[in-house]
């Protein structure tokens, strides 16, 4: 392999040449992947414990969803919604059943899903909670991400995704993360929505002390604000449940969804909840080329189909258990903290031995992919396919990457 050109360097310099650099991807070059695995263009393979940051939770071309795809590529693939199409009401219907709410907003990636949940709330809070025209105001969380639209990079707290975007959309109030306190002393007659995370994925899978969603859920009945959560990331198996709200018994009003919605196939997002709050919106006031179509809604219900089994959710949750005890061992030991839910960990690398990103290009020479965040922060999401001794495997190599005795590994 080392006589041969790397055609590696050559498709990373061919996309940093002519793509703009809103990412600073790790040095490797995808070309194939099935199940957990992937192949790089020099033939190595790794372990995907990132899976497509969740969008991948039932791993690479799964053969069911893969299959609803095909299937619907030889039937009809784009109607748009001048028109009705026979995949929309199937995969609506088994959604809404699926999150225990009435009607689904179809929409195709999550910052539109957070969107669509924004519009609908100021709606909502004009129209049936009586607040005045052009007033209303949505609580949301320190730390918290949602997207990349203005108005999401408007009320996000994080310097990079803001910087030179503004001006950006009012009527957003940002309070700590995980405290029920704060938050119940924001709201205001004039709130229409708290749009949080139940687990915050970009922030580092950070982690709500027990009781804050019961907290926020009851904060929201008494002052007659929706409870919106953004489950684009927790949702859909990853933490064990369905929803991650699921963990602490919570319903909120309206989910939002996207990411594993689609697959890993094409993107497919939705806000899902009750009549009397999506029935607010009316022909003609929100809607998308591309959203409800034939393939999206055929590869979402294959999606659905595959949660309906409950077999996803069981193995998030008795992998999870695993990864979290095996984790756990290295704090102290190159870690300085672990945080899990379900087949989802944040590991924070020790800042004095090296920061996030050197972890991960360390983790990728020995066949493990994964993305930092927040400079010391790795996410593991493995694809919840991904079997109990790939796991071990990985968490070994992270071992040894933390404890700097790379030496030796090697990918696959
Ligand atoms: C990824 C993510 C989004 C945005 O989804 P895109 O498909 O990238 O627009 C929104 N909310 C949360 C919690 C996410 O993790």
């Amino acid at each position: 392999m080392s006589t041969t050109v790397s055609r590696t360097a050559e498709h990373l310099a061919l996309a940093e040449a002519v793509t703009a650099h809103n990412y600073s991807p790790l040095p490797v070059v995808v070309t194939a992947a099935e199940g957990a695995w992937v192949t790089d263009v020099d033939g190595r393979r790794y372990l995907d414990c990132l899976a497509g940051y969740s969008a991948l939770n039932f791993g690479h071309r799964h053969p069911a969803l893969v299959a609803a795809a095909r299937d619907q590529l030889d039937r009809v693939t784009l109607t748009s919604r001048a028109f009705g199409n026979d995949r929309l009401g199937p995969f609506a219907r088994d959604l809404a059943a699926l999150a225990g709410m009435d009607l689904v907003l179809p929409m195709n990636t999550g910052a539109e899903a957070v969107e669509t949940a924004v519009k609908v709330a100021r709606r909502w809070g004009y129209r049936v909670k009586g607040v005045p025209d052009g007033r209303a105001r949505i609580v949301v969380a320190a730390g918290g991400f949602h997207g990349r639209t203005t108005t999401i990079v408007g009320f996000s707290t994080d310097p990079v995704a803001r910087d030179g975007f503004g001006p950006f959309t009012p009527g957003f109030d940002v309070v700590p993360y995980g405290d029920a306190a704060a938050l119940r002393a924001a709201l205001t007659p004039e709130t229409v929505a708290v749009l949080l995370e139940p687990v915050q994925g970009e922030a580092g899978v950070v982690v709500p002390p027990p009781g804050y969603l019961a907290a926020v859920r009851a904060a929201c009945d008494e002052a007659g604000a929706l409870f919106v959560a953004d489950e684009v990331q927790s949702g859909l198996g990853r933490t064990g449940a369905t929803f991650a709200c699921d963990l602490e018994g919570v319903t909120p009003d309206v989910y939002v969804l996207g990411k594993a919605l689609g697959g890993g196939i094409l993107p497919v997002s939705a806000v899902v909840a009750r009549r009397d709050v999506l029935g607010v919106v009316t022909p003609g006031s929100h809607g998308s080329t591309f959203g409800g179509n034939p393939l999206a809604a055929a590869v979402g219900h294959a999606v659905v189909r595959l949660l309906e089994t409950g077999e996803y959710q069981a193995r998030a949750r008795e992998l999870g258990a695993r990864l979290s005890a095996r984790l756990s061992e290295l704090v102290g030991s190159g870690v300085t903290a672990v945080r899990t839910r379900g087949l989802w960990a944040g590991v924070d690398v020790d800042p004095a031995l090296m920061n996030g990103a050197e972890a991960c290009r360390r983790l990728a020479a020995c066949g493990v992919l994964t993305k930092d965040t927040h400079g010391s922060t790795i996410r593991l999401a493995p694809p919840l396919v991904v079997t109990e001794e790939e796991l071990d495997w990985a968490v070994d190599r992270l071992a040894a990457v933390v404890t700097g005795q790379t030496a030796g590994s090697s990918p696959r």
